[in-house]
């Protein structure tokens, strides 16, 4: 197959794939994500990935996680809906959704694994990262309507090989993942590469060293699944997405620096790059 072209994308790209919204909208209008995970341990995954989509337009979320995690979310973030995660509500919730996120948090215990078989009889799009990759990777299963988001690590899971095989060609591994597991894949790191069915790869001209460092990735997942929810398609929010992470890690990196920046410091700076028009 001839090799796709690769385009570099910036935050001047933006206004391409995020229009303004219409004055009379309402939230319907805006999208519904389930965000599904937060295992014990990891219950601050969850919370980043559902305000993150918060932060980028989506009309409402609506979290499953453990029941110990319920109140500290609603506190930190009231605009979401959380509930206890159980089969009779993800059934529920699936009905209910447009959109999934699944892998932040998850665990790769029996309770992240039975969230994500329910999942799987859905076919709702989705995004997976995470410990989703890492359950995915044991069970490969090819799937159009999904996303996936894997760093180098669970990319060299998915594709049974080693980090630095990955490392070595990110433009094959990014390309063999889409060939092997349908969709659209994003490979992270610096220079994130974005590929499609259609052979487009994008790469992130955004970011920076400061985005090394935990909870990164749960607002990125938060991201994409928030432009998901507002309908933009899987390649075009997945492109969107990873440029406003950046985007939001480089304003703070201006005027903090790199050292010591959190994932949570991008919260409040996603609404700068989700709203092109200003
Ligand atoms: P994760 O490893 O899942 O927490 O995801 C980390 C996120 O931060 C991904 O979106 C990476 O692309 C991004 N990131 C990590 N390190 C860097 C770096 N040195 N430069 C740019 N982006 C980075
Ligand atoms: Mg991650």
């Amino acid at each position: 197959k001839q090799p796709a072209q690769m385009k570099r994308i910036t935050a001047r790209d933006l206004g391409q794939w995020l229009k303004p919204r219409r004055p009379c909208s309402h939230k319907g209008d805006h999208g519904r994500l389930l965000v599904i995970g937060g295992d014990y341990g990891f219950g601050g995954a969850i919370r980043m990935a559902a305000e993150a989509a918060l932060r980028s337009g989506a009309g409402l979320v609506r979290v499953l996680t453990h029941v110990e995690h319920v109140g500290p979310l609603l506190t930190a973030c009231p605009e979401l809906m959380v509930q206890r995660l159980s089969d009779d509500a993800l059934q529920q919730a699936l009905e209910w959704a447009d959109v999934v996120v699944i892998g932040p948090g998850l665990g790769q215990g029996d309770w992240g694994k039975n969230a994500l078989k329910l999942l799987q009889t859905s076919d709702k799009p989705a995004l997976w990262d995470a410990d989703a990759l890492n359950l995915l990777a044991l069970h490969p299963e090819k799937r159009q309507n999904r996303v996936l988001t894997p760093h180098p690590g669970e990319a060299a899971r998915l594709l049974n090989c080693s980090t630095v095989d990955i490392e070595s060609d990110r433009l094959l591994a990014v390309r063999k993942l889409v060939a092997q597991y349908g969709g659209v894949a994003l490979l992270k790191g610096a220079g994130t590469l974005i590929a499609d069915q259609q052979g487009d790869v994008a790469i992130a001209d955004v970011g920076n060293a400061g985005m090394a460092s935990g909870g990164m990735g749960d607002v990125l997942s938060g991201i994409i699944g928030g432009l998901l929810a507002q309908k933009l398609p899987l390649y075009d929010a997945a492109c969107a997405g990873c440029v406003v992470h950046g985007a939001a890690a480089d304003l703070v990196a201006e005027k903090q620096g790199t050292r010591g920046l959190l994932a949570t410091d991008l919260l409040p700076m996603i609404p700068h790059y989700v709203n092109p028009e200003l």
